[in-house]
């Protein structure tokens, strides 16, 4: 554990824990979700939102920062979190989903992961050295390491040879931000900006219970802070991913958090934190928002259709946030439909209130031992399909 690295569990109801997470910028209540600041921003909105919101911690994506406008220059400017204003607890990924999702071109030699810029077409090399060293130049709380990603449905070879590779690389990204924590003078290449940034390792394994329980076993032999369960949410059938949640979980170490990467749907989150899951992040109440769909209790809201042309009742009457509170159906559905920049901004801020508030109230119901109940309840209301 670094200094100011901590993770205490105040409650558990079933598998579900409610938690208190400590970092160099501040506590973290868990189970948490974590909005997407994909490139320095959470998309659409302000820091100053987020923290009207009582977002505790944001992701930052280190292939995005890497590229534009660099490591090295949020080093200069002071790290990530005097370069974008925010003093609360970061989170940045490796950069690794990204090279395989959005590069332009990219190879994977045991090195590392050779790959084409989306922006430009430059070439670069992401090993898991250069990873864990980007990441303690962004200096966020929480780095993640390099591991290698594969598409779902991988065969169990693929998805084997992914696995053992990543666990190498996690044994080479451990062994190099230990250097950078313990003797950051060996590196004077790499500023490192915030001292007490913790590592995670990643679980791989596909769909697969077998390499699933390899992988924990190999993971955590190399004693990182905590643990995350990675390639999910990638194609695979919900109930599958689920499984593989229910398997995993219980494997890892009980006194550190737990992190679903790139996770997920609203129900997801009930249904993860029941497998004793802490962490969460997604680009979906974001994205969503952008694309004119409001998440509620109840479902998703498309707000662009036609029913809403005349609407003056809030988005979602039984939402608190500052849309709902001050804006009609009717304003939301123009808005979008004019183009206006507003409409990211009002939307996102209800599906991220949204997010949040549904994590306050499941950390509510762990405390007095109602979490079924309240799983039960969003079960029979929620669905994925429109709902208005
Ligand atoms: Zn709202």
């Amino acid at each position: 554990m670094t200094d100011g690295f901590d993770f205490r569990i105040l409650n558990r109801d079933g598998l579900a824990r409610r938690g208190e997470l400590t970092t160099p910028h501040g506590v973290v209540q868990t189970p948490a979700f974590m909005p997407v600041g994909t490139r320095g921003a959470v998309k659409s909105i302000t820091q100053r939102d987020l923290e009207d919101l009582d977002a505790e911690i944001i992701l930052g994506n280190t292939y995005h920062l890497y590229l534009k406008p660099g490591d090295g220059l949020i080093a200069r400017c002071g790290g990530l979190h005097r370069f974008i204003g925010w003093n609360r607890p970061i989170l940045t990924d490796s950069g690794g989903y990204q090279v395989y999702s959005l590069a332009a071109m990219r190879r994977i030699h045991e090195e590392g992961a050779e790959f084409r810029s989306h922006i430009d077409g430059s070439l670069h090399m992401l090993t898991p050295e250069r990873a864990a060293d980007i990441q303690a130049q962004l200096g966020s709380d929480i780095a993640m390491v390099l591991d290698e990603c594969v598409a779902s449905p991988a065969g169990p070879e693929p998805a084997r040879e992914a696995m053992e590779r990543s666990v190498r690389w996690a044994r080479r990204a451990r062994t190099r931000h230990l250097q950078l924590r313990h003797d950051p003078a060996s590196a004077p290449d790499v500023a490192v900006t915030n001292p007490g940034q913790a590592q995670f390792g990643i679980v791989q394994g596909g769909i697969s219970p077998g390499l699933r329980t390899e992988s924990v076993q190999a993971t955590v032999e190399l004693a990182f802070e905590a643990y995350a369960i990675g390639g999910l949410s990638v194609g695979e059938p919900v109930d599958v991913m689920y499984e593989v949640v229910a398997h995993t979980a219980p494997l890892l170490p009980d006194g550190r958090p737990r992190y679903l990467m790139g996770t997920g749907m609203p129900d997801d989150l009930f249904e993860c934190v029941a497998h004793g899951v802490d962490l969460f992040d997604c680009v979906l109440p974001t994205r969503n928002a952008r694309n004119g769909q409001l998440l509620t209790r109840r479902g998703p809201l498309v707000i662009k259709n036609a029913r809403y042309a005349e609407d003056v009742s809030p988005p979602d009457p039984e939402c608190s946030c500052y849309t709902c509170r001050h804006f009609s159906r009717a304003y939301l559905r123009h808005l979008f439909i004019a183009g206006e920049m507003t409409a990211a901004t009002l939307n996102s801020l209800h599906n991220l209130h949204f997010y949040l508030d549904t994590m306050r109230r499941i950390r509510e119901a762990i405390v007095f031992g109602s979490f079924e109940k309240l799983r039960q309840e969003f079960r029979q209301t929620f669905s994925r399909r429109p709902q208005y």
